[in-house]
Order: C-alpha cells, then sequence, then structure tokens
C-alpha cells in the first residue's frame, strides 16, 4: 500500500459507478503530535499552513477533479448548494450539495459522513451527521435537496464512511429516545449493555437513506470504528479538544 493510499479509504460502490468518494486517514500529512499527522480541520490549534498543505496532499493524492467546498458545520440539516470550484465557506450547513461539477466536503471525527452521488443526474452530496444531525434527519434532508436537483432517488448510491461504532457510543438515556424515534426502525440500533446504552449512528443513516427511497444494494458501508483505531483516525470521543479533523469528499470526475 502507498502513502497515498493509505492517506484515504475510497468507496468502492461509487468508483464503480463513475464518481469519486473518499474518506481520509489521519496518514500522510505534516501536522505534529497531537494532530499527526493529516489533520484537515481549522482553528484548533494546529498552524493554519499545515491545514491547507494537508489539503493540498490529500487533493492531489485522490486525485480530486478540483479542491472541495466546504461550509462551517452547526450540528444541524441546513443545506448549503455549492457550483464549480471550491473554498471554505462562511455558511452554515451540515449538508452540501453539489451541482456542475464542484467538489465538496464535511470535516468529522467521530460523526458520521455520508456520501452521495447521482453520477447520471450529475448530482452529489456530503452529509456531516452526528447524533443530533441524525434526529434532524440531514440524511433524509439531503436525499430530498438532490432530487430537488434533479436526482432521482433510484439512480443515487450512497457510502456510509468511518465514524464511531456501536462497540464505543455510549448514549444518555434522552439521546437514546431521540435517537430511537428519529426514522423508522431506528430503534433496532440503540442496545443495552448491563446498565449502559450504545448506538450504531452509521445503522441508523443507513436506515434513513432507505426511508428517504434509497435500494439496499445502493448502499455501501465502511464500518472501522473511529474511537477503537487510534493509530488511523481521529475521535473526538477519545482524544476530545485534541483531535483532529477528517475529511469525507464526494466529487464526479470531469467529463472528458
Ligand atoms: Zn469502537
Amino acid at each position: 500500500m502507498s502513502m497515498s493510499d493509505d492517506c484515504f479509504l475510497r468507496s468502492e460502490l461509487l468508483s464503480s459507478h463513475g464518481a469519486i468518494g473518499i474518506f481520509s486517514s489521519r496518514h500522510g500529512g505534516i501536522s505534529p503530535p497531537p494532530f499527526d499527522s493529516l489533520n484537515l480541520g481549522s482553528g484548533l490549534g494546529d498552524d493554519e499552513g499545515n491545514v491547507a498543505h494537508n489539503l493540498n496532499i490529500l487533493t492531489s493524492a485522490a486525485s480530486l477533479p478540483r479542491t472541495p467546498h466546504r461550509a462551517i458545520q452547526v450540528h444541524g440539516a441546513g443545506v448549503l448548494v455549492c457550483r464549480n470550484s471550491g473554498d471554505q465557506h462562511q455558511d452554515q450547513a451540515d449538508i452540501l450539495i453539489g451541482v456542475d461539477g464542484a467538489a465538496i466536503a464535511v470535516r468529522v471525527a467521530d460523526c458520521v459522513p455520508v456520501l452521495l452521488a447521482d453520477p447520471e443526474a450529475g448530482v452529489i452530496a456530503a452529509v456531516h451527521a452526528g447524533w443530533r444531525g441524525t434526529v434532524a434527519q440531514a440524511t433524509i434532508h439531503a436525499v430530498k435537496a438532490m432530487v430537488r436537483h434533479g436526482a432521482k432517488p433510484e439512480q443515487i448510491f450512497a457510502c456510509i464512511g468511518p465514524c464511531i461504532g456501536p462497540c464505543c457510543f455510549e448514549i444518555d438515556t434522552n439521546t437514546a429516545n431521540n435517537l430511537s424515534r428519529c426514522c423508522d426502525g431506528a430503534h433496532r440500533f440503540i442496545h443495552h449493555v448491563d446498565n449502559e446504552t450504545y448506538a450504531d449512528l452509521a445503522g441508523i443513516n443507513a436506515r434513513q437513506l432507505r426511508c428517504a427511497g434509497i435500494t439496499q444494494a445502493h448502499i455501501e458501508r465502511i464500518s472501522e470504528c473511529t474511537c477503537c483505531d487510534e493509530q488511523r483516525f481521529y475521535s473526538w470521543r477519545r482524544d476530545g479538544k485534541m483531535a483532529g479533523r477528517h475529511l469525507a469528499v464526494v466529487a464526479l470526475p470531469d467529463a472528458s
């Protein structure tokens, strides 16, 4: 495995249907500890020059057609529509919709990144869904926003990336109640061990994709736990304020 392969995981499903979907790991960047090494989050204490350089490393390693758009994330279900070449926006949004060849990205460290593409319609989406975004049905709203821009649910492919797993995501009773009611069948992804309650956030987001009309065969899950694998991933639950950030990026290659 080359260093460039190591700095991200690729969605095979999106890849095989003509889209680019990648999830950065913490490898291959230049940030020193505790942000070692491919930190893609600004304002955390890492040098901003390092973060900008890391983004260039990822863009080049993953052969992204252009720099991805990014927004200010607020754990909601707001939508930002992006076109053409990307930048860091000052708009607040946890759902980015890409049209006209845009590349789009969300930042995560434990939260669920969901990447969607309708290559036929030329519409893509990136979703940042922690437990609050999951309760707000961000993933369902993303599919609806794609449809408003010409996508068809039956043509959409989705990949759920690395996030905190049901092994590590312990939640309180209030969060469990909110999550179990957030979509049809969500309660099946809450489990109890002794007196503790755990949620499978990726499982609930997969349910939301089904609720939004995406067929099971069009949903891929990369079931790696960010909290368990310290060597490979940043984790807010594990590292708190010292946690770097990953980027999940989706794009459509330029027509040739
Ligand atoms: Zn875990």
